[in-house]
This record gives structure tokens, C-alpha cells and sequence, in this order.
């Protein structure tokens, strides 16, 4: 059977908390045996959380970060500890961070500033930087290539649910950095991105869930959970011309590479 990792998942989110163990068994089930926890915490009380889920699961791994719908939320006051948590070794990524200026749930200044800081951190702590980018393609690849994310010597990183089109998905991947596809793929309306798909070089593929959001099709509108993978991976592996088996390999050894998982 096809192994998968799921790159992106918010499985430290309340939608899970009544069926957390059914949820990862059903993941295991349909070869999600590998998942990075994206944080998106509201506060720093819940910046640990995908961490503390992360150590229950030899196969669950976190990360650390504050999403840019709440970059103005930051505190000064968080980033110590936010640093202390980013050097644990279950800790394989800095984020999600980056620029939003679709929802614009925080002015742009200081969304550009977390961005800025997350990106610091990443470099600190060598570990590489999940980015959330919407609308703000300009803004995101002029402060990612400045700070030499994805270039020998700078931290990786990943552009994560991606959401643009071929030209600004291959202009990512020349900089260095992996280009993660999410449920959005499998939307009858998502030509481009199906197109931008094809325009990322393979070695720089990577496929996610973001759940409990955006569910592929033909769970769409239901909650999302790690299982349904398989069905953006479908979708990938046509545009690819791939085997899902080989895409799945494909994608799980890019992860492997990326947050420099250990898996067995
Ligand atoms: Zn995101
Ligand atoms: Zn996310």
C-alpha cells in the first residue's frame, strides 16, 4: 500500500476532539502513517499543543509558529518561549507564518514583521519555515529570497496550501523552496492550480490536508482529517502522470527532506 506523509494538519484542533484516536486509526488505515501539526495558535497557551499531541505519537511531529491572521496578536513577551519550543527535536519546522492580505485579519505591517521574525527563528534554530500566502505573492518571495529561505546556508522552506498560479508556483520553486497542494487541487474550478502542479519541479512536491479545512473532493464540505489525503494525491499523480504509489513515495521522501523526519 501506498505510505503518505501529510505535510500540513490541525489535528490539535477542537473539531478533533471527540474522535482524535478514530481520526489518526482511519489516517493509519488508508496509509497516512506519517504527520506533521501545523500550530495556529490563538494565544501563547496554545502554542505547545501540536508539540504535547506530537510526543504522544512516534509518527505525529510539530511545529511552532503564529498563522498571520493573529501576527497582531504578538506579544514581544511570546518569543522566548516560542524560541524554547521551536529547539524541541519533535519541533521539525518554524510556522505557519507568512502574509495574508486576502482575509487581512491583521494589518500588513505586522504580518510582514511575524513574517520577518519567524523567519529569524527558523535560521536560529536550523530547522525550515512553513509559510501560509495568499494574495501577497509579491511581498512573500521578495522577503523569502532576502532572507535566503530555501538558498544553501538558509533555513528550507515550504509555501503550504498553495493557492497561485504556474508562473508564481515555479518562481518558488527556483528559489528553493517546496510548494505543498491541499484538498483545494481536487476543485472542479481549480484549473490553475492543477496547471501550477505541473510547473513545480518534482523534487519539490509536497500534499497536504490543512484539515479540518478544505476537504478534496469527494469529502468536500465535510470536516477534512488526514485519511482523505489519498484523494488529493489522486489528483496530483494524473497531473504528475505518476502511480499514486509513486507519488505517494515521491512526496513522502520530499517531506522526509524538508523537515528531516526520521521515519522508519
Ligand atoms: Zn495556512
Ligand atoms: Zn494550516
Amino acid at each position: 500500500m501506498a505510505r503518505f506523509v501529510d505535510s500540513h494538519a490541525h489535528l490539535d484542533a477542537t473539531d478533533f476532539d471527540a474522535d482524535r484516536a478514530e481520526v489518526l486509526a482511519r489516517a493509519r488505515a488508508a496509509g497516512v502513517d506519517t504527520i506533521v501539526l501545523v500550530a495556529a495558535p490563538r494565544d501563547l497557551a496554545e502554542a505547545a499543543r501540536p508539540l504535547e499531541l506530537a510526543r504522544t505519537d512516534p509518527d505525529l511531529y510539530a511545529t511552532v509558529g503564529v498563522h498571520p491572521h493573529d501576527a497582531a496578536a504578538i506579544d514581544e513577551s511570546w518569543w522566548p518561549e516560542l524560541e524554547q519550543l521551536a529547539h524541541d527535536p519533535k519541533v521539525v519546522a518554524v510556522g505557519e507564518t507568512g502574509l495574508d492580505y486576502y482575509y487581512d485579519h491583521s494589518p500588513h505591517d505586522a504580518q510582514r514583521a511575524a513574517f520577518a521574525r519567524h523567519i529569524e527563528l527558523a535560521r536560529s534554530v536550523g530547522k525550515p519555515v512553513v509559510c501560509h500566502v495568499r494574495d501577497a505573492h509579491v511581498d512573500a518571495r521578495r522577503m523569502l529570497d532576502a532572507a535566503g529561505v530555501g538558498r544553501a546556508g538558509g533555513p528550507g522552506g515550504v509555501i503550504h496550501c498553495f493557492t497561485g498560479n504556474a508562473e508564481q508556483a515555479a518562481a518558488y520553486a527556483a528559489l528553493g523552496l517546496y510548494v505543498s497542494f491541499s484538498g483545494i487541487t481536487t476543485f472542479k474550478t481549480a484549473g490553475p492550480i492543477r496547471e501550477a502542479v505541473r510547473s513545480v519541479p518534482r523534487e519539490r512536491l509536497l500534499i497536504e490536508t490543512d484539515c479540518p479545512f478544505l476537504a478534496p473532493v469527494p469529502m468536500r464540505g465535510r470536516r477534512n482529517e488526514p485519511a482523505f489525503l489519498v484523494h488529493t494525491a489522486e489528483v496530483v499523480a494524473a497531473e504528475c502522470g505518476l502511480s499514486i504509489e509513486a507519488l505517494a513515495n515521491l512526496t513522502a521522501a520530499n517531506a522526509r527532506t524538508l523537515f528531516s523526519l526520521t521515519i522508519p
